[in-house]
């Protein structure tokens, strides 16, 4: 696979930015809204926005089931911040009963929903990232964090003691928003992974 055809998730939240980035990254890059467009894809983005919310929009779209069928199937995924969330395999704090946050399975973790957010509403720090050689400015929007990881999980990044970058053989997430800001080596990592060269 030379050029992958990467899909970002367009239901809500920022997808214009992660199609901007993948294409920077050299990807070809495509919105998903609905399944002919999930099956046309090798790969997705799903960005940060509201998890809750865009639960909601999987399942009146009929995306959910289909996505954690090709996620069941191997599909490189790529989560961040709400996206991360989504991507979990069991959710904390999941939101109101009714609202909640669905987790998708991508990742054998548990992810605390809005865990920084609590804290601080947003910040921003520079981080070790594992295989990259300088640290990534990462910045954190009412951002989870990682509470369990899975055996065959690696942690690539840590912030305040929390993962906060993992990933698990072809699904990468990120706590934090690398589509914010020019710094494209996050999207050249996923684009890599999905046509396996790292
Ligand atoms: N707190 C949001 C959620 O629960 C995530 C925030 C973000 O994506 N920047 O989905």
């Amino acid at each position: 696979m030379s050029t992958p055809r990467i899909g970002v998730l367009a239901l809500q939240g920022d997808t214009r930015e992660h199609l901007s980035a993948l294409r920077e990254a050299g990807a070809t890059a495509t919105p998903v809204r609905r399944l002919s467009e999930l099956d046309a894809v090798d790969a997705l983005v799903i960005p940060g926005g509201e998890s809750t919310t865009m639960s909601h929009l999987l399942r009146d779209f009929d995306l959910l089931d289909p996505l954690r069928k090709r996620l069941l199937d191997g599909m490189p995924a790529y989560g961040a911040c709400a996206g991360m969330i989504l991507l979990a395999s069991e959710i904390l704090d999941a939101g109101s009963v009714g609202r909640e946050a669905v987790p998708l399975g991508g990742i054998d973790m548990t992810v605390r929903r809005n865990a920084f957010g609590r804290q601080v509403d947003s910040f921003e720090e520079d981080i070790e990232f594992q295989g990259l050689d300088d640290p990534v400015h990462a910045v954190f929007i009412r951002a989870p964090w990682v509470e369990r990881v899975g055996d065959g999980v690696q942690v690539l990044g840590s912030a305040a003691g929390h993962a906060v970058a993992v990933r698990q053989g072809p699904v990468l997430a990120t706590a934090f928003h690398p589509e914010m800001t020019g710094d494209r080596r996050i999207h050249r990592l996923f684009v890599d992974m999905v046509t396996g060269k790292r």
